[in-house]
């Protein structure tokens, strides 16, 4: 382990960060040991995949874990799918174009999403219309409180728009690999704006490389520009809560919520509350998407947490919608 470990190359925000201690994990048998010493020293244990989904405090009292298991296993049919076990550490990207280039399509839609496979679980990754869940079979993991690993099939994650179970037990469950499911008989899924224009016909390759080129065009790249994507959930509301947005605002979009409810867009929210291009100090809301928060340079977590908070609560007093927050305070 690594003291005082540097964790700014290890977050897309660029914050400055640094953990007590730091190390990477190569094999789930890692973890055994790891999780003896941070008890041993008496410090919490933390994985970090890509850093693409956190807001990393200055200094965690305590132990980061680098997520680096390899491994991409196909297993074989199942049913009407191929069944594939990726390794938690591997990069979400370069699976999705390894498994096209296999002849496995599926995960075309969601291409370019940066991070590792093993973080795809935790807030079911969703894109261009398709979810991790559409193309789940189980995963493993590794019980941090019980010094266990667990099998979870598709039903015992709970997935769920942008959630899952392990996000009500922050850090409890470490995945150490994740089984994925192609379908078969692969359809193209062409519904999302964006990619109506592609032909019925196209191959998963056509599809990722449109998906690649439309985000590049609409989201800052964080090697560049420091962010974490998607900053607040789309927040899902009674349907009388979206009519009275309406009321006043009827160009305000509103999609289908589930059980009667409605899914508002965080970025017109946002836009239409004056904050698109906002700065406060060096962190600031991108001017080209209202829903990303930036590191302009040099941008701290205090500044980028204070610009979230003016944020929520200039949504709630101008629409009285509560936006909840996408990547973890760690
Ligand atoms: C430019 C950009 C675009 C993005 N676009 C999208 C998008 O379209 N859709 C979308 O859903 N998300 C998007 N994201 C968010 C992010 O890419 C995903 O949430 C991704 O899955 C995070 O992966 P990571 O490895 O970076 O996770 P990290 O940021 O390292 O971790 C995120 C959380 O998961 C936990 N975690 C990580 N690995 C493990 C593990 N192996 N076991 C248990 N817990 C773990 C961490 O402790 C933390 O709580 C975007 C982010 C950026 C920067």
């Amino acid at each position: 382990m690594t003291p005082d470990f540097d964790l700014q190359a290890h977050n897309t925000f660029g914050l400055p960060a640094r953990a007590r201690f730091g190390t990477t994990v190569t094999t789930a048998d890692d973890l055994v040991p790891l999780l003896a010493e941070a008890k041993a020293k008496n410090l919490p244990l933390r994985i970090l995949g890509g850093g693409s989904n956190v807001v990393l405090r200055p200094c965690f009292d305590g132990i980061i874990a680098l997520m680096g298991i390899a491994g991409r296993d196909i297993i074989g049919r199942h049913g009407d799918q191929t069944l594939v076990r990726f390794g938690a550490g591997e990069n979400w990207h370069a699976i999705v174009e390894w498994s096209i280039a296999q002849g496995l399509s599926g995960l075309e839609n969601l291409a370019a999403i940066p991070g590792t496979v093993g973080a795809a679980p935790i807030q079911n990754i969703g894109a261009y219309g398709l979810e991790l869940v559409d193309r789940f079979h189980a995963l493993e993991t590794f019980d941090t409180l019980e010094g266990t690993t667990l099998t979870f099939d598709r039903d015992a994650c709970q997935f769920a728009y942008r959630q899952s179970f392990f996000k009500r037990a922050p850090g409890r469950y470490v995945v150490t690999s994740v089984t994925l499911a192609f379908p078969n008989a692969w359809q193209p899924n062409l519904a999302y704006p964006g990619l109506s224009d592609i032909p019925a016909d196209a191959d998963a390759k056509t599809i990722m490389d449109r998906v690649v080129a439309v985000r590049a065009s609409k989201l800052p790249d964080w090697r560049v520009t420091g962010n974490a994507g998607s900053f607040f959930h789309n927040p899902i509301v009674e349907s009388a809560v979206a009519d009275a947005i309406a009321a006043y605002h009827p160009e305000a979009p509103r999609y289908p919520g589930g059980a009667g409810r409605v899914k508002l867009s965080a970025a017109w929210l946002i836009e239409r509350s004056g904050f698109k291009g906002f700065r406060y100090g060096a962190a600031g809301v991108s001017p080209n998407h209202a829903l990303v928060l930036i590191n302009t340079g040099g941008a701290t977590q205090a500044e980028i947490s204070e610009l979230a908070g003016q944020i929520v609560a200039g949504v709630k007093s101008r629409f009285g919608v509560e936006l909840v927050q996408e990547p973890e305070l760690l």
